[in-house]
């Protein structure tokens, strides 16, 4: 016979596990750069490619490439949107910058 006990925890951590990378992703959606509406200000479109592959992945805390850099507008607003995947997951992740140049007065 098989150990039902231990499957059934072993069911449980798995549910706990999603549920703990489901956190991380909602929590990463709230932080600056995590949705169009909290984009991470930033002063020249270089500093965009830097930053989002200085991001680690919020799952897994794995380094993240670049694989797409796009300028669109979202809302109304003009933002830059960083497409990477983590090397370490896998994981697709959206960052999104807005250019704001230093004032110069
Ligand atoms: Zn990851």
């Amino acid at each position: 016979m098989s150990k039902p006990r231990a499957r059934t925890r072993r069911r449980v951590l798995e549910r706990q596990l999603e549920k703990l990378s489901a956190d991380r992703e909602k929590l990463f959606l709230l932080e600056p750069g995590g949705s169009p509406a909290r984009p991470i200000r930033v002063a020249a479109s270089p500093i965009v490619d830097l930053r989002a592959a200085s991001i680690p992945c919020p799952l897994c805390q794995g380094a993240l490439r670049l694989d797409e850099h796009a300028a669109d507008v979202v809302d109304g607003r003009s933002v830059r949107i960083a497409r990477l995947t983590c090397r370490g997951c896998g994981t697709p992740r959206t960052i999104y910058f807005e250019l704001a140049p230093a004032l110069t007065n």
